[in-house]
């Protein structure tokens, strides 16, 4: 199962790396391929230092088993406000740009698609300017006294800093001791064919309680699965991993040789977005990892779900006006329909995912004028095979604004 999904997704990844445009006027594919081999031989910051202590990992291991589900189970999408502080130096130059911050926000609710989750900015962004922070933070004590600064209630913190510390991002688990997420500019929303995309998607992971797929301290998982719902990331669709640092080639294809302790050769998955496989490889959450964030977000996280935002307020403020109406009909077994609005000419992006967040199709992608524009899906990806029966997201983007709707085809 896992040999197929990663063929089909070697190849797409090897099409747009090599047939596509992300090289055009950059260096040569020999070049970057160099580039690759140094990164893999000096690994740039630590991915992220999210492990649990013996003592969190038996607890929380007592919690989700005793874990009941809600009794009043909220409905998606869920509006979870983040609160962006980004960190400049005292006179108030430098920080991550704001292009890149909303970057990374896009590339998250599409990573995030498949849960029901939908990331926004709540206020303005927090310009904290200080050349301490910004430049001399190099320790977790210096690191937790960052990240508690101007903390905003009921949303996800998140700081961004160019830091001295030796880490892609930190973050938080329900269970830590400080929460809010950290993020080191190096590792947020970076351009080319190899840019990052993943770190904050995965330090947002660990938000909501995913491990890593090679997390030790449940006790190592199997290759055979058998003790995958308590080793390991505590989730059964992940393979097994030995951790990925250095053992993934440039086509995402893992190389390594390590065997589990049960002598059974591992076959990882380098795509799982809580690896630590390279980052412009990760690019999913398996089905049971997003089922365990949306379990996390109606328990451990629900305050998240308490923000006074409306989503009528939301959509107008966040959108300028510009929406996606609810699809129809829907279920579908042909075309539905969904009209995009504008108030003013903009470019759109209404492109279709699964429910494991590959892109299905995309269904616009123009300059709007002033009005109502119709969009159709007629159930077809873009080789024109007709997708299964199932759920579906609809996701427009135009500028900032993220919509995200639900399709069910029949
Ligand atoms: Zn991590």
């Amino acid at each position: 199962m896992f040999t197929k999904s990663l063929g089909n997704r070697i190849r797409g990844t090897i099409a747009s790396a090599f047939l596509g445009t992300p090289f055009a006027g950059a260096a040569s594919a020999d070049a970057l391929y160099q580039n690759h081999r140094a990164e893999l031989a000096t690994p740039p910051p630590a991915p992220c230092a999210m492990s649990p202590t013996p003592e969190q990992a038996a607890t929380y291991i007592d919690y989700v088993k005793n874990q009941a589900a809600p009794q009043d189970p909220p409905t998606p999408p869920y509006y979870v406000a983040l609160a962006a502080h980004i960190v400049r130096a005292s006179n108030g130059t430098g920080g991550l740009p704001l292009a890149r911050y909303e970057q990374a926000v896009a590339d998250a609710n599409a990573h995030f698609a498949p849960s029901g989750i939908v990331f926004y900015t709540k206020g303005d962004i927090d310009y904290i300017d200080s050349d301490f922070y910004y430049d001399h933070v190099d320790t977790i004590a210096e690191i937790d006294d960052l990240r508690t600064q101007n903390l905003v209630a009921n949303a996800i913190n998140v700081y961004f800093t160019s830091g001295a510390f030796p880490y892609c991002g930190i973050s938080a688990f329900t269970f830590s001791a400080t929460q809010s997420i950290l993020l080191n500019n190096a590792c947020v929303a970076t351009s080319g064919a190899y840019g990052n995309h993943s770190t904050f998607s995965h330090e947002i992971g660990h938000y909501f309680d995913l491990f890593h797929t090679h997390e030790p301290a449940f006790g190592l998982e199997y290759v055979s699965g058998t003790n995958c719902a308590d080793a390991g990331d505590l989730i059964c669709d992940t393979p097994a991993d030995p951790s990925l640092t250095g053992v993934v080639d440039i086509n995402c294809h893992y190389i390594g040789s390590a065997m589990d302790p049960q002598g059974a050769a591992y076959a990882p998955d380098p795509f799982q977005l809580m690896s630590y496989g390279p980052k412009y490889c990760r690019q999913e959450f398996s089905p049971q990892s997003v089922a365990r964030v949306v379990q996390t977000l109606v328990t451990g996280r629900q305050s998240l779900l308490s923000s006074p935002v409306s989503v009528s307020t939301l959509d107008s403020e966040r959108a300028g006006g510009v929406s996606l109406s609810t699809p129809w009909p829907n279920p579908a077994s042909d075309l539905t329909e969904m009209s995009v609005s504008m108030p003013v000419a903009a470019n759109v992006d209404v492109t279709v995912y699964d429910v494991r967040g590959a892109r299905v199709r995309t269904i616009a992608h123009r300059l709007y004028e002033p009005g109502e524009h119709v969009v159709g899906w007629d159930g077809r990806d873009t080789s024109g095979a007709l997708a299964a029966p199932g759920a579906y997201f609809a996701r427009l983007t135009s500028g900032d604004v993220v919509q995200t709707r639900k399709i069910v085809r029949r």
